[in-house]
């Protein structure tokens, strides 16, 4: 038999999608799953998006892409980056990929050698740890306290730094936690990574426009310029555009980073779909405010949850600034048995029994690397999350 790379062996199948697949299987049985774990918003992309990719395929814009991104595209990405972020990128420091997951991706096999270590935040995405693996590299995770509201303390990071360190990795608003940073707050991260020339910093701002109570967003290198010059700022229309299907993330950074990460790029990609290319120079170009009009509806949803989770008795949740996610802590039910008879050891036995017995798709804090706490998802009509807090209640006050 044939055997595989060892490199396979780094690389877990990510918690989310083992609970999307047993909502699959409860589904295809005719089961009504009420799910709480999808990572992507329920908006429809834009009608200007999808007008400009058809007006592209009839065009006859179907051959090979440009792989940095077409000049339209960089173009629009400039201005976003100006115009968002106050940031100022000509089209050489900006590239785009199938995602930010491979601009992320492309950025460590470009930078990383074997045994370099990258610095996250925690908990985190699932997929950055794993991604800093196959890259050869060695994630190490600074845990972010429920009490800090799972914010990056300056201390936490200074001690985390080693002469290995290669990266550092922020993602504020945050999967899995919402929390988001204030410009003092971001201020006093910078303030340590000055103190650390040989780090690169990379940050990932997906939930940008994904953002509650007039909380202002900020990226680092917009806070502290100084930083401009090792920063990668990753970002993407995934999550603000309602375009996860598109597969188009961008970044912005020094010129000799992007043509580093750009080298990877010409090898495993062709380029971004050219059909792509042009529904995200639409939607950058385009009337931005429909992320403001989303993010009031994101809000709504956040604070009614909120409000179901407090009436819960044993359930604590902060109240986060942004992303679409809530991280309650589930600590008191440890130790309980639930009405169907399972125990509850962890906080992977609290999802599986709130999936078998109530059919609510969450995903456990251990994914994330912290326990125990659950990662709601309210990217999810009022409808489906009326029942789905209705469910995890009864579950809750079932556990005995
Ligand atoms: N970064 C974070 C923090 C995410 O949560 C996700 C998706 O869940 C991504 C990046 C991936 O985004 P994209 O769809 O652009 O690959």
């Amino acid at each position: 038999m044939p055997t595989f790379a060892d490199r396979l062996k780094n690389v877990s199948v990510s918690a989310s999608v083992a609970m999307t697949q047993k909502a699959r299987e409860l589904t295809a049985q005719g089961v009504k799953v009420i799910s709480l774990s999808s990572g992507e918003p329920d908006f429809p992309t834009p009608p200007h998006a999808i007008a400009a990719a058809h007006a592209a395929a009839l065009a006859g814009d179907t051959k090979y892409p440009a792989i940095e991104g077409t000049p339209a595209l960089k173009m629009a990405i400039q201005r976003k980056f100006q115009r968002d972020n106050q940031l100022t990128y000509e089209p050489n420091q900006i590239l785009v990929a199938g995602g930010g997951k491979q601009v992320i991706f492309n950025a460590m096999l470009a930078t990383l050698n074997p045994g370099d270590e990258v610095v996250i935040p925690t908990p985190a995405w699932i997929s950055y740890a794993d991604i800093v693996k196959f890259a050869g590299g060695v994630p190490v995770p600074v845990p972010c306290s429920q009490a800090n509201n799972f914010k990056l303390q300056p201390e936490d990071l200074n001690a985390a730094i080693t002469p290995r360190t290669k990266w550092l990795l922020l993602n504020y608003p945050s999967n899995p936690t919402g929390s988001a940073c204030s410009r003092a707050e971001m201020a006093a991260i910078a303030e340590v990574m000055l103190h650390h020339p040989e780090v690169w910093i990379m940050t990932d701002d997906m939930y940008e426009h994904l953002i509650y109570d007039g909380f202002e967003f900020c990226t680092i290198a917009a806070v502290e310029p100084r930083l401009y010059e090792r920063t990668l700022t990753v970002n993407g229309v995934s999550k603000a555009y309602a375009m996860t299907g598109w597969r188009m993330g961008y970044c912005g950074g020094p010129q000799e980073l992007i043509r580093a990460v750009s080298n990877v790029n010409t090898q495993n990609s062709g380029g971004v779909c050219t059909l792509t290319q042009a529904a995200a120079t639409a939607v950058l170009n385009g009337p931005q405010e429909l992320l403001a009009e989303r993010a009031g509806v994101y809000q709504q949803r956040r604070d009614y949850v909120l409000g179901r989770l407090a009436d819960i008795q044993g359930l604590s949740c902060h109240k986060p600034e942004g992303a679409f996610y809530l991280f309650p802590n589930i600590a008191e039910f440890i130790g309980r048995t639930s009405r169907g008879g399972r125990k509850i050891g962890n906080d992977t036995d609290f999802c599986m029994a709130l999936m078998e017995e109530h059919h609510v798709a969450t995903v456990q804090g251990a994914a994330y690397g912290l326990s125990p706490f659950v990662r709601l998802s309210y990217a999810t009509s009022q409808a489906m999350l009326e029942q789905g807090c209705d469910r995890i209640a009864e579950f809750c006050a079932g556990l005995r």
